[in-house]
């Protein structure tokens, strides 16, 4: 079970990925993500993920169908 607060949604929808930017606000930003990159996560790679909106950094450490675990409480923001 992911931690509620570092954990943030996202969405695919083809082969990219999307979600809202906890840090700027924007909707339904494009994360320079795979679903590939999701796998090499779940197998223990950390990832760098910097949002374009705004260039806001957070490493995703896991994730499951729904969620990004990130290193940051996201949710506090
Ligand atoms: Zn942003």
């Amino acid at each position: 079970m992911i931690p509620f607060e570092r954990a943030w949604p996202y969405d695919v929808e083809m082969k990219d990925l999307f979600a809202s930017c906890p840090f700027c606000k924007k909707e339904h930003v494009l994360l320079p993500l795979k679903p590939g990159d999701l796998n090499d996560i779940g197998n223990g790679a950390k990832r760098l993920l910097v949002f374009p909106c705004c260039h806001s950094r957070v490493t995703v450490l896991d994730s499951d169908q729904d969620y990004l675990l990130l290193d940051t409480p996201v949710r506090q923001l």
